[in-house]
């Protein structure tokens, strides 16, 4: 499913993004020009006028999550209620409106998520690796203005919640602009001292020295570093929550092991309420998906029901009639299909990822004995065959093609690619969501009912 050759997976720069609209659509973002009569110019963020204003905007972000990621998600639900070979509708399907984005970065080639990000936050296309600028003609970084800090000039509270470190670029396309996604420690830094984001949940707190905590503790923040701090904070108020040194762990293996960090359903009802009743706008995102495909591990399965279960049901739950909920991605990763028929019973036993199993398999030392114990219990497979064992004894991480195989998962790539992503909305704005533009169209919309 590599749809690089797909017309109109690469787009031009600046308003050609929407030539190809349906009518309606046209004739809709041609209604909100009129509404304003001057300053309106798309990826710029200078619109000053909407048709509706959001009191809340929250973004849920699928890190990776293309179509297929998303029916492999169905898929899951299905198999998990004992529907295997069907699919289940996802909270995601109760949005009000659908649409899909492309996701080139600025030279038209397959982006990252730095340069996803970018163009959700700030409304333009920019370099791969670049976090909230763009990189002009004379090879200057020049900062953007971010959907976020516009929220916070129109008295917003701020959050940014991340399976990720909270530093990685996802979220860091919201609350900093560095030319390098690699300068987490900096971005950590203008995270509280610059931006100012109000609620941080995540991981990565490797990048937060002592000096910056202390310096966030100053500035109000509550530090909390473990899933039962975070769950006994009460009130709202400024938090700082890092509960890994590096990134969380992927749902399949938080859900399967005791752990002191959080689930997205606790990080997100925390930073809701830490937000307050108030004006808000929160990014979400699960990074594993993303993580997990570029390993071509259908263990990410499970984080696309995590964000869905946990992260849209509690939005579209808790949105008042004033709140803008979008679920989305930033590209997709892995080049995803199936076979004529996936069994998702395969991805519901999955207990570990293929990266643990890998390294537990390798430990084994090739001891059939042990190499059947530890994939019965990390997959539930209980008759591996000759050809397969074969094949782990000579590489562990063959794990993930086995699973793969058995599941019905197909991969064109361990990269990336310009597969058009799905976006679902509801709430002041979304119906500007339906149809195809690039992620630019989501800057343009959010910040189209900031107020
Ligand atoms: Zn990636």
């Amino acid at each position: 499913m590599n749809e690089a050759s797909k017309p109109g997976g690469a787009q031009g720069s600046g308003i050609q993004q929407y030539t190809g609209q349906p009518i309606s659509r046209r004739k809709a973002l041609a209604g909100l020009a009129s509404l304003g009569g001057t300053g309106l110019v798309y990826g710029t963020g200078t619109r000053t006028a909407s048709a509706a204003s959001a009191t809340n905007i929250v973004l849920l972000v699928g890190d990776g999550m293309g179509p297929n990621q998303i029916k492999s998600g169905r898929g899951l639900k299905a198999a998990r209620a004992g529907r295997s070979g069907s699919t289940e509708p996802l909270q995601l399907d109760r949005h009000t409106y659908s649409g899909e984005s492309t996701t080139t970065n600025e030279s038209g080639g397959i982006t990252d998520s730095a340069a996803a990000g970018t163009a959700i936050s700030t409304g333009f296309k920019t370099r791969n690796g670049v976090i909230g600028g763009i990189i002009d003609s004379s090879g200057r970084f020049v900062p953007k203005e971010t959907v976020l800090e516009r929220a916070k000039k129109a008295g917003y509270k701020t959050g940014l919640v991340s399976t990720s470190t909270i530093t990685d670029a996802t979220p860091a396309a919201f609350g900093a602009h560095v030319a390098d996604r690699s300068k987490q420690a900096e971005i950590a830094r203008q995270y509280i001292e610059a931006t100012g984001v109000d609620v941080l949940l995540g991981g990565g707190r490797r990048y937060f020295s002592s000096t910056l905590r202390d310096k966030a503790k100053s500035a109000g923040y509550t530090y909390v570093d473990t899933a039962s701090k975070l769950s006994n904070l009460s009130g709202s108020g400024r938090t700082l929550g890092l509960f890994a040194s590096s990134s969380l762990n992927s749902a399949v293996t938080r859900f399967n092991s005791s752990t002191t960090q959080p689930n997205m359903d606790l990080m997100i009802r925390k930073a809701m309420q830490r937000l307050g009743s108030g004006k808000s706008f929160l990014v979400v995102e699960n990074e594993h998906i993303d993580t997990n495909a570029h390993s071509n591990d259908p263990a990410f399965t499970h984080d696309v029901l995590e964000l869905d279960e946990s992260g849209t049901r509690i939005a579209l739950d808790s949105r008042g009639s004033e709140t803008l909920v979008i679920t989305t991605a930033d590209h997709e990763t892995g080049g995803l299909s199936f076979t004529s028929s996936p069994n998702f019973r395969v991805i519901n036993n999955l207990k570990a990822t293929g990266n643990t199993l890998r390294k537990r398999i390798a430990s084994a030392d090739g001891d059939e004995t042990q190499i059947r114990a530890i994939v019965a219990d990390g997959t539930g497979i209980t008759d591996l065959t000759v050809l397969e064992m074969e094949s782990l004894k000579a590489n562990s991480g063959n794990i993930r093609k086995i699973v793969s195989n058995r599941a019905g998962y197909r991969w064109s790539t361990t990269k990336h690619t310009k597969t058009a992503v799905p976006r679902f909305a509801t709430g002041p704005g979304a119906s500007s969501l339906q149809g195809q533009s690039h992620l630019t169209g989501l800057s343009d919309v959010m910040r189209s009912v900031i107020s």
